[in-house]
Formats: C-alpha cells, sequence, structure tokens
C-alpha cells in the first residue's frame, strides 16, 4: 500500500482533478488519496468563520455565496454525465447547506469554527470520489473523522489510528483507490478538530505510519525540496536525497513545501517520504529516507522568520549548576519551545517562534538572572548537511560566504546534519543569497 497526497493546488481546477485520476491509477498499486482543501477554500472558510465570530452576519452570507459559485462552476466542468452533474450537485447542496447552518445559529464558537474549516477537506474529497465513480474506477471514501485523532496537547495518537483505520478497512479489501481528508481529525471530546494549517501532509504520514505503508507520496506543484527558497534566491535546483533528519531541519526551518511534523510518524515506521510534482510527474521529486548514504557536504538551506531572541545574562551562572535547569523550566512553565541556544560562561540566548508568553517568560527570567533587551523579526538560517567534526573547512565557508551581513548567534556542533545561524530579518534574504552563491557550485 502506498499514501499519495494532493495539496490545494493540485486539486484547485477541475483539469487538475481530473489529472489526480490519470495520476492514481496509471501505476497498479493499491492507494490511500489524502486530498487538501481546493487552494483558497480554507482561507475562504477562516474567513467566513472570523466574520461570524464578528457578527458580520451579512459579510459572511456574502462571503459564503461567493465561494458556493465557485463550487457550482467547478462541478460544472468536473463532470460528464448527466447522473454525477446531479450527485456533484447534491454533494456542494449538502455540505454548504451544513455550513449555511453554521452561520444560522449565534454564538458562533470555536467547535463550529473548526467544524467549518473541516468543510474544505470534506467538500474536495466527496467531489474526487463522485468523479473516480463516474470513471468506473473502484473507490471508496473513508472519512477521516472515524478514525484520525489527537489527544488534548493536539498530538496525534499513531496507536488508535492504526488501530482505527486497519479495522475500517478490512471491509474494503476490494477496493483499489482509499479516497481520505488531510487536515481533519477528532479530538479526545469526540468534536471535529484539525492537524493545523497544512496539516494534509501531516495526515498522509500518519496513515503512512500507522498501515507501515511502502511509500508516502507528497504531491505539490514544486519539483521535490530545492536546495534553498526559490522564493528568495535566484538558483536553485532541487535535492534528490534527504535523510529524515535533515527533511525534518528544512521542513521544520522553514522549507514550505513540507509540514514540519510529517517527517516523525514516517521515521518511526521507516516509511520512505518522497516528494513529487503533479505538473512534472516523471520528474524523480526529493526520496526521503532513514538511509543518510549520500554524503554531499551541503544539501540545502532554510530559513524561518519572525524568530524572538531571548539574552539572559547572570554572574551566578559562573561556575555553578543548576542555571540552565531553571531557565529552561520558565521555557517549559509557558509551554514555549526554544529553538536555538547559544551560551558563554556567564550567559545563555535562545529564540524562541512563539512569543505570546514573552512577557510572562521574561518576567520570571529576571528574577533570576539579568535581562537584556530582545531582537524580534530575527531569522534563523539553517544549513542542513553532513558536517562530519573530524572534517575541516566548512564553518569557514560559511562565514566566507556571510562576510557582508551581521550575525547574531551561530549554532554548531549539536547535530552532525545542522548549522544554524541568526541573522536580523531585514538581512535574510541577503543572507540566503550569499551563502547559496558561496556554498554550491553553479556551473
Ligand atoms: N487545507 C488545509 C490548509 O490549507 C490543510 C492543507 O492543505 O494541508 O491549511
Ligand atoms: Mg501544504
Amino acid at each position: 500500500m502506498q499514501i499519495w497526497k494532493f495539496g490545494g493546488t493540485s486539486v484547485g481546477k477541475p483539469e487538475r482533478m481530473k489529472s489526480i485520476r490519470e495520476l492514481v491509477t496509471a501505476d497498479s498499486g493499491r492507494k490511500v488519496v489524502v486530498l487538501s482543501a481546493l487552494s483558497g477554500t480554507t482561507n475562504a472558510l477562516i474567513a467566513i468563520g472570523e466574520a461570524l465570530a464578528a457578527n458580520k452576519i451579512g459579510d459572511a452570507e456574502q462571503q459564503i455565496v461567493t465561494l458556493y459559485a465557485h463550487y457550482e462552476s467547478f462541478i460544472k466542468e468536473l463532470y460528464t454525465t448527466e447522473a454525477s452533474s446531479e450527485e456533484g450537485k447534491k454533494i456542494i447542496d449538502s455540505e454548504f447547506g451544513f455550513i449555511r447552518s453554521l452561520a444560522g445559529i449565534a454564538p458562533f464558537t470555536q467547535k463550529k469554527q473548526k467544524e467549518l474549516v473541516a468543510e474544505g477537506e470534506i467538500l474536495s474529497t466527496r467531489m474526487f470520489t463522485a468523479y473516480m465513480k463516474e470513471q468506473g474506477e473502484s473507490v471508496v471514501l473513508l472519512p477521516a473523522l472515524d478514525y484520525m485523532r489527537i489527544d488534548a496537547d493536539g498530538e496525534p495518537e499513531l496507536a488508535s489510528i492504526e488501530k482505527l483505520m486497519k479495522k475500517l478497512l478490512v471491509p474494503q479489501a476490494d477496493k483499489q483507490i482509499i479516497v481520505t481528508q488531510g487536515f481533519i481529525c477528532r479530538n479526545p471530546r469526540g468534536e471535529v478538530d484539525n492537524l493545523k494549517r497544512g496539516g494534509s501532509d501531516y495526515t498522509a504520514s500518519l496513515i503512512g505510519g500507522a498501515l507501515t505503508a511502502e511509500e508516502i507520496q507528497i504531491w505539490t506543484d514544486i519539483d521535490g525540496m530545492h536546495n534553498n527558497d526559490p522564493r528568495v534566491v535566484k538558483r536553485t535546483f532541487p535535492v534528490r536525497e534527504l535523510s529524515f533528519e535533515e527533511a525534518a531541519e528544512l521542513a521544520y526551518f522553514g522549507a514550505k513545501i513540507l509540514h514540519p511534523s510529517t517527517i516523525t510518524p514516517a521515521k518511526m515506521r521507516g516509511v520512505p517520504v518522497r516528494l513529487k510534482n503533479t505538473m512534472d510527474p516523471s520528474a524523480p521529486g526529493t526520496l526521503i529516507t532513514a538511509d543518510s548514504s549520500n554524503q554531499t557536504e551541503i544539501k540545502a538551506i532554510a530559513a524561518k522568520d519572525n524568530v524572538t531572541a531571548i539574552y539572559i545574562h547572570s554572574t551566578r551562572m559562573l561556575n555553578a549548576y543548576g542555571f540552565l535547569r531553571k531557565v529552561f523550566e520558565i521555557f517549559e512553565e509557558f509551554k514555549t519551545p526554544v529553538d536555538m541556544i547559544t551560551t558563554s560562561e556567564v550567559s545563555v540566548a535562545v529564540t524562541i517562534d512563539n512569543p505570546e508568553n514573552l512577557e510572562k517568560i521574561t518576567e520570571k527570567l529576571s528574577q533570576i538572572a539579568q535581562m537584556e533587551d530582545h531582537d524580534r523579526n530575527q531569522s534563523i538560517i539553517c544549513i542542513v548537511g553532513n558536517f562530519l567534526a573530524d572534517k575541516p573547512g566548512i564553518a569557514i565557508r560559511i562565514l566566507e560566504a556571510m562576510k557582508g551581513i551581521p550575525i547574531r548567534m551561530i549554532s554548531y556542533g549539536a547535530s552532525e546534519h545542522n548549522i544554524s545561524l541568526l541573522v536580523d530579518g531585514t538581512n535574510k534574504n541577503a543572507a540566503l543569497e550569499a551563502l547559496n552563491e558561496g556554498l554550491f557550485n553553479f556551473e
């Protein structure tokens, strides 16, 4: 069994949805096909929810009308037979009926907001399944809400996902294609919830892990993970092979192609992840596996924006133990993950991504240390590759490339696969470009 996931742009137009049928049936293996919502839909649903929460009912209704019109014209192009056009109409009418009913009853709660955003994936999968049936394919729709589970902290419960899904698949043994929704799930209260924005990749990987699939394929509109951010840097190229660790670092540190949690379930069960391009299906894409036999020195660079750097200074740290524990307990208390850390004998600098509790954290830290001013709007530049400790020369090449750009923090040595630099956000693009030119060979 393979798990193939298609993102919003891959299902965003009727002809794209049709080409997904061609792709998934051209290859004879049995598959779970995970779909995102049509591109733009999740944003539209969130905007409708915001209008409802702000009691702007008229605005919300107007936006629902616009979105409905989009779906109406979409299904007109998708189906060819009278019967399936009617089926398509029934699908969108029933789902939009539900959307309108959510809009109808005040107050508009968080719970309803989650039910509302879930409609994007419910619509796309129902429409696609009906299309596959029209075309005579062996297909079934497996509702993600019947098996995808998260715990009270929002973390997926792989064991129960595995149990539920395997049971649901038993009566479907004769079906070639199993369609399901990305992104959506249920929480411990049994309510509709989701795996956060971009979560459909995560769904695919969780299913791949749960079923110990042969392979997980993430289909997007770019030829694999690139060596650098193609939106910022002039010359980039796809990286053909990555290890799970390298891919996880890149996804977490800003490579937008993959949801950052995607690698974990695949890695846990040793399932390879392949990134493929719907616009160019024969292109090799990127293969992510446990095997890091590809020892290319520098593989890729990614950047994470809007990071806050916090500087903690204490003479009590001098020759003392337990100080760092106290520091990290404060971050733990406020459930704030720390990304980058550097230390001197009397100072610690850390970066955080989520500044929600920054004031409270600073207040607590000032009880045990002297706090310097924070730097907001910083960017972490993450360089990924194979940096064996006994092989000289890599740091000098990085610093040489960065010679015109001020560096706030450097983190080197924790892993043989990652070197991170912190720069002011205004210097990020220049840093990516400089490292690109300095670290990769372009003929
Ligand atoms: N539709 C969801 C989003 O836009 C999930 C996904 O596409 O991965 O965030
Ligand atoms: Mg995505």
